[in-house]
Order: structure tokens, then sequence, then C-alpha cells
């Protein structure tokens, strides 16, 4: 399996997992990855070492956490609006995550945007069934309300 850093056009980072790089350019071309905050495809991957995120990994040596509001056009304000709308549209199914995601695969359950935590093996399976999966690097101060 492959963990990729992406970014859209807006510079919304995002980590994609595919189970190849073939898998990932395939998706790509067929305009398959979209940006899990704004819909984008215009994906670009970035050369940094894919990093593993399943809810509970800290981001790197952030100086203090990002304060509640951020009202400045720094990309740190437009993330958190972002994030914020992102978690304002999705249902929070916690370790139920791989289960849902599944059922609306299969048409079992109504589409609709899900989060939650999944295990690396649960991740891997929903993969290779070709559920997409992404993982968002959350900022600290969102991180507390989703525990
Ligand atoms: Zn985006």
């Amino acid at each position: 399996m492959k963990v990729l850093n992406l970014q859209c056009a807006h510079g919304h980072g995002f980590e994609g997992w595919f189970a190849s790089n073939g898998d990932f350019e395939t998706q790509l071309a067929g305009g398959l990855v979209s940006c899990p905050l704004c819909g984008d495809t215009a994906i670009t991957k970035l050369l940094t070492a894919p990093r593993l995120n399943l809810g509970n990994a800290k981001p790197p040596a952030e100086p203090a956490p990002v304060p509640a509001v951020v009202q400045s056009d720094s990309p740190e304000g437009r993330w958190m609006r972002a994030v914020r709308e992102v978690m304002a549209k999705t249902e929070d199914v916690g370790d139920r995550f791989a289960a849902e995601a599944r059922k609306m695969h299969y048409g079992e359950a109504e589409e609709r945007g899900i989060r939650g935590q999944a295990t690396r093996e649960e991740a891997k399976d929903l993969i290779d069934e070709g559920i997409s999966v992404f993982s968002l690097p959350l900022p600290p101060a969102l991180k507390e309300t989703l525990q």
C-alpha cells in the first residue's frame, strides 16, 4: 500500500492511500482523485516522505496550538476553515469507519462524507476493494474535539 502526500490547486494538503503508484496514476488520470476539502481534481503529488496519520499522530513540531479563531488569510487560517467545513459536512463514525465506508461502496448505506479511525489493515482492505481513503493531518486545536 502507498500513502502519498497530495495537494490540490488550492494548497490543501492531504494523504491519499492507494494500492500502488500505478493505481494512483490511473485514478488521477481518470479524475478520480479529488481533494477531500474542496473537491478539486487538480492534484499534485508532493515529494515529501509519506507519513501515516490515523487520526492520532502528531503534526510535526507545531510551535503553539492553533488559535480557535483564525481570521487572517494565512495558510493556517485557510486550512482551519477548510478542515472545519469538512468536519461540519462529515459524520463521525469513529472506529466503524471501515464498515461504513464499505456499506456505502456496496450501496447498503447512503453515500455521505464520513470520518473516523481505521487501522492500517482496514485501510488496506478498503483500497483493495477500490474504496478511496484519505487521511487529513488535523491541527492540534481541532484534534481535541475529535477524540
Ligand atoms: Zn482542496
